[in-house]
């Protein structure tokens, strides 16, 4: 199986079965309803476990929860921890109703202030940081690979985080001192303060997957600064951490990415509640994960076509497969996970053993499910049906809503009906 790597950018062959594979994706920071891009870095990894499973392969993954953060502070001043705390909770639910289970491990940033105390304590002794004020900071100029993921030229690098005090203006906080309106903050040898991003999850990685594990995922958008950083952090220590950097190309909508600051997003649940997780499943499997993929009315009722697409496979007859459609749907994932490709060889399928296999892979298989109505529903749309027939279209009507409210659709084909339960 291969990945493409940004570190070196070229796709990456795994080790073989059983591996193991150890998975760290940068999860939410929790401060909101998350969006459907938010969503990409949680569906994108548990599809891979999944994959990887099926393949032979032991796996590992954490997806951590962003739980001390600047957004956090900014968006309930002096009531962070509350916010977190509701926001983790929807989080958690929101993702539940994908129906593609839980990641192995969710750490989160409060829980880990240890360890990343330690770690900074280790790189001030071992002179990659050094202490102004109460606030710590990374000598940028003392890792040699600094820029290597992003392909930043460290004499071009602009200021991260303002501090006049710093000894240098690239350099970036690994602990912060506590502000007036900040409601959270630990002891540390520094004083009274909180970590930095970047440092919970080189803390939070290590932990759970130890100094070297094979895959670190995340939004495009969190290759500079949040993974350089990541990489500074751990590597300086010795440590060889992740071995392949997967980015997952950001959700947009009508050309431009979907930001909360931009006021385009739109949450999860929403878009749970109005397209049902299997069409939002699919509208994700349409694009590879590299690229950026449009959200949109017309993306996401062409989503709802392919589903129920899958579904009518089931109410027809079964149809053997080719001996080689199986490695084919299995290449296309081996080769860089190109679930578009997957998607297509799917489509070309009637097998409906190897149909609900494949759909299983992406928590799909609920559309493999029998969709035989009841025979008092079918009596009802036959009345239907007559009363039309009748020109008595009020009865018609009546009798269209008392389908309805049973949780049935029922369409007009071909001179008779369809009864199809609504999702
Ligand atoms: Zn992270």
């Amino acid at each position: 199986m291969r990945l493409y790597d940004t570190y070196t950018r070229a796709k990456r062959e795994l080790p073989p079965p059983p591996g193991p594979i150890r998975m760290y994706f940068c999860g939410p920071t929790v401060y909101q309803r998350i969006h459907v891009g938010n969503a990409v870095p949680f569906v994108l990894p548990m599809w891979l476990k999944r994959w990887l499973e099926r393949q032979g392969y032991e796996t590992k993954l954490a997806i951590n929860i962003t739980d001390i953060n600047d957004k956090i502070y900014d968006a309930a001043p002096g009531a962070s921890a509350r916010l977190a705390n509701d926001a983790s909770r929807w989080y958690i639910e929101d993702t539940n109703d994908l129906g593609l289970g839980r990641p192995d491990v969710e750490p989160t940033a409060t829980e880990t202030v240890g360890d990343q105390i330690r770690m900074i304590e280790e790189l001030v002794a071992a002179g990659f940081a050094y202490e102004v004020e109460g606030d710590v900071y990374f000598r940028v100029t003392r890792f040699s690979d600094y820029g290597k993921l992003s392909g930043q030229r460290l004499d071009k690098l602009e200021e991260q985080e303002p501090n006049a005090l710093k000894e240098d203006a690239r350099d970036f906080a690994l602990w912060k001192a506590n502000k007036p309106g900040e409601d959270t903050w630990w002891d540390s040898p520094w004083g009274r303060g909180r970590p930095g991003w970047h440092i919970e999850c080189s803390a939070m990685s290590e932990k759970h997957l130890g100094r070297e594990f094979e895959i670190h995922g995340g939004g495009l958008d969190l290759v500079f600064p949040h993974h350089e950083n990541e990489i500074a952090q751990s590597r300086s220590l010795g440590h060889p951490f992740a071995q392949v950097w997967m980015h997952n190309g950001m959700l947009g909508r009508g050309g431009q990415e979907m930001h909360k600051s931009l006021g385009n997003d739109e949450s999860l649940r929403n878009v749970i509640d109005t397209w049902g997780r299997e069409t939002l499943l699919v509208f994700y499997l349409t694009g590879h994960w590299r690229k950026p993929l449009d959200f949109s009315d017309a993306t996401l009722r062409s989503a709802a076509t392919r589903a129920e697409g899958f579904r009518d496979v089931f109410r027809s007859a079964h149809e053997p497969a080719t001996d080689d459609a199986w490695d084919r749907f299995a290449a296309a994932l081996d080769d860089d996970f190109n679930t578009p490709e997957a998607l297509a060889i799917m489509h070309e399928w009637r097998d409906h053993d190897l149909l609900r296999r494949a759909l299983d892979v992406f928590g799909l298989a609920s559309l493999a499910e029998s969709d035989e109505a009841p025979p008092e529903l079918v009596d009802l749309a036959r009345r239907r049906q007559e009363a039309r027939a009748g020109r008595e279209f009020g009865e018609a009507d009546r009798l269209r809503a008392e389908i309805e409210g049973a949780g049935w659709e029922v369409r007009d084909s071909g001179g008779g009906f369809q009864l199809v339960r609504k999702r």
